[in-house]
């Protein structure tokens, strides 16, 4: 794949029809001119559908809701306005988050299982002369079941198939293959097995393909994150790398950097905002704030930021700090060596830049040291801690063990979701994604409360 930055198109190299992208396994790199753009884009429209996926599979949603919710997501972001482009769009986009998911254990195990997800339910609904290629293409090894060893079987297979609650298997559409390719099958009883072979319906022939290609992902990523690390990175430094590098954090809403909805807050309501509408990571750095007069670089940059989109003035902002942080050091160290850069993430310093707060992705993905505040509580916590700061917020018992739950199994945001939704008694669909739009909801429903009780 080759990365240009002319206005040349990509060249067509695999067929489509009507918009609908054909399965891929994505077995090599493909060999066209991608322009730096498309690069991009087409990344993040990928980036918001493995999202979404993973929303999903957090909220728990059955296997029918996933069908429905992956076919949206694909039309949603997969799209593209020339029918010819879109197996290219899905290939590109792919490899291009193979090289961003490949960099560390952590992005690799997400993007391998959203991937494996993502192929799981578009393999469901494509059709059987697919399956058979793709099987072939895997080299994985099955005989068709001849129509005398099927009335042979018929019994046993139709014994198997009720018991299993699945439909009654026809002699066109059955497999045999060595029953450890189905182990997942064979666990839940769900084929007949004779002489080392499990009978497999043309339905159940995703619980042996997916394995494979999640086999093939995880050692391709292994492999690119070498590539990656020993050349690319380098070679691509003033290129690719940034892009490549600022994809797995990004965020892909609202970036809060003044919430206009919201206005703003000043010094004087400031404590009480916090116990009402700052998410744990934040009240956690505000408390420790106001208890230590102090907190290290990484806690002043979230903790910063993330009141400069809630509407703090810079003057409000430099006074709140200074507070603090004179009992500490004294006003004229602050003045000296701390106020500089709070002015600075108000742009009013150095190159000026309008920086806006951190999205949950990134927190989640930060790595607090010693002595450290930032990071998000439902990640970065003890469960210990964790459950005693939301005790402490007013979390209820029977919903803390749901946020303790969703925290333990690594749904970070949907934990923060729980919490939100158990101390406002008010459902958030769309999932925290961002401490700002935490605020800024818990904010809207306070005032919706209030206006009802005047
Ligand atoms: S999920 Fe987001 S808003 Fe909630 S605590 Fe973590 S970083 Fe903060």
């Amino acid at each position: 794949m080759e990365v240009m930055r002319s206005q040349k198109k990509a060249s067509s190299a695999l067929t489509s029809s009507n918009g609908v992208s054909t399965l891929t396994l994505y077995r090599s790199a493909p060999t066209l001119e991608v322009r730096l753009e498309d690069f991009e884009r087409f990344a993040v429209d990928r980036l918001l559908v493995l999202r979404g996926i993973s929303d999903g599979l957090a909220r728990g949603k059955k296997p029918d809701e996933m069908d429905k919710l992956v076919i949206d997501l694909w039309k949603a972001h997969m799209r593209h306005p020339q029918a010819s482009e879109v197996n290219n769009k899905d290939i590109i986009s792919h490899f291009v988050l193979r090289l961003v998911y490949c960099r560390s254990e952590e992005l690799r195990k997400w993007f391998l299982s959203m991937e494996s997800t993502l192929f799981r339910y578009r393999f469901r609904s494509v059709n059987s002369d697919v399956h058979l290629s793709l099987m072939t293409e895997l080299g994985i090894p099955y005989k068709v079941v001849s129509q005398k060893e099927f009335e042979d079987l018929r019994e046993q297979l139709n014994l198997v198939a009720r018991s299993a609650n699945q439909p009654l298997p026809t002699p066109n559409g059955l497999y045999k293959v060595s029953f450890e390719e189905v182990p997942e099958l064979v666990a839940t009883r769900k084929v007949f097995i004779q002489k080392g072979y499990a009978y497999v319906a043309l339905n159940q022939v995703v619980s042996f393909v997916v394995p494979h290609f999640r086999s093939h992902l995880s050692k391709a990523l292994v492999l690119t994150n070498r590539k990656w690390t020993s050349m690319i990175r380098e070679q691509e430094k003033d290129r690719l790398t940034p892009i490549v590098e600022a994809l797995a954090t990004s965020y892909l809403g609202p970036d809060y950097s003044q919430d206009k909805e919201v206005g703003e807050i000043s010094l004087k309501d400031i404590d009480q905002v916090a116990r009402t509408s700052f998410p744990l990571c934040m009240q956690h750095l505000f408390n420790t704030l106001r208890d230590d007069h102090h907190l290290k670089h990484g806690g002043r940059m979230q903790l910063g930021l993330f009141l400069k989109g809630v509407g703090l003035k810079l003057d409000d902002a430099l006074a709140f700090w200074k507070t603090e942080f004179s009992q500490k050091v004294g006003a004229e160290r602050f003045d000296k060596e701390y106020a500089y850069s709070i002015r600075h993430n108000y742009g009013k310093e150095g190159k000026r830049t309008d920086y806006t707060p951190y999205s949950c992705q990134k927190i989640i993905l930060s790595t607090p040291g010693v002595g450290d505040h930032h990071g998000c509580p439902y990640r970065h916590f003890s469960e210990e801690n964790l459950r005693a700061a939301l005790g402490k917020m007013g979390v209820s018992s029977r919903a803390l063990e749901d946020v303790i739950e969703k925290a333990r199994n690594r749904h970070y945001q949907l934990a923060c979701t729980l919490t939100f939704e158990a101390l406002h008694a008010s459902s958030c669909d769309a999932g925290i994604n961002h401490p700002n739009q935490y605020f800024s909801d818990s904010q809207k429903i306070l005032k919706e409360k209030n206006m009802s009780t005047d």
